[in-house]
């Protein structure tokens, strides 16, 4: 982020404590499947759990596009490239064809945008906040398995005599959190509060906490946000920073 650019950042830091237990599957096949004897959750190289932040910030934005949605608000649907509540594929084409700098195509494209994408980012936009991985705190984690039944894929129906292994991370397990927002105009700085708020379990909107991972309808994958730090840095504080760190 150049200096130029730079309106303010707002970094929340915080643990993550597993409310359920939780299983994110390190294969990025549908673990449903029988044959698939062993299904380990996603480590990092220590052997430890990780919760991705891409992971985080999915469940997070598809709670906050529901709560902006039963509100009527101005929420496109990402998956249809047509869609005129955003910067749909036309306008996107549009815009980058005309013969303006790189900023006023980045700042149009902005514009165009509906308020979900100009906070996670979108089709032509990059996001405004960034969830880092969330690492395991602790000396080692101590996994636990739990029996699946295999289920067949296309009937769904419970498959005689195939059973399977899948490993979960006990509940209460934490991990550390990280979340960069970066050019919050006001309306944003709003509703990152709410995020913050969803992330604890906390809105007025819904009473349950957020989940992740996998087999969250047999009870697994709750979330909780707690001990959060909030630090907000806008541009004249920044200046003030780099000018000392130039100072000879
Ligand atoms: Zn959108």
């Amino acid at each position: 982020m150049l200096y130029n650019r730079f309106e303010n950042r707002t970094v929340i830091n915080g643990i993550i404590e597993a409310v359920d237990p939780i299983h994110i599957g390190a294969s990025t096949k549908e673990s449903l499947n029988p044959v698939d004897m062993d299904d380990h959750v996603l480590k990092d190289s220590n052997g430890n759990p990780i919760i991705p932040g891409s992971t985080i910030k999915g469940v997070v934005r598809s709670r906050f596009e529901a709560v902006m949605l039963s509100l009527g608000k101005n929420v496109c649907n990402i998956f249809n490239n047509n869609d005129k509540k955003c910067a749909d594929k036309n306008t996107i084409y549009e815009i980058n064809k005309s013969k303006i700098s790189d900023e006023e195509k980045a700042k149009k494209l902005y514009n165009k945008s509906c308020d979900v994408c100009k906070l996670f980012g979108g089709r032509a936009i990059a996001g405004k906040l960034r969830f880092k991985d969330c690492s395991f705190i602790g000396e080692k984690c101590a996994y636990e398995k739990r029996d699946g039944v295999g289920i067949d894929r296309v009937t769904g129906a419970a498959t005689c005599g195939f059973k399977y292994n899948f490993e979960i991370i006990p509940k209460g397990t934490c991990f550390d959190f990280t979340l960069i927002a970066e050019n919050l105009d006001k309306q944003q700085m709003k509703y990152l509060d709410f995020i913050i708020k969803m992330l604890e379990g906390n809105s007025i909107a819904e009473s349950d906490y957020l989940s992740v991972g996998g087999k969250t309808t047999r009870g697994l994958g709750r979330i909780k946000l707690k001990d959060i730090k909030r630090t907000t840095i806008d541009r004249e504080e920044l200046k003030k920073q780099m000018l000392k760190q130039l100072e000879v």
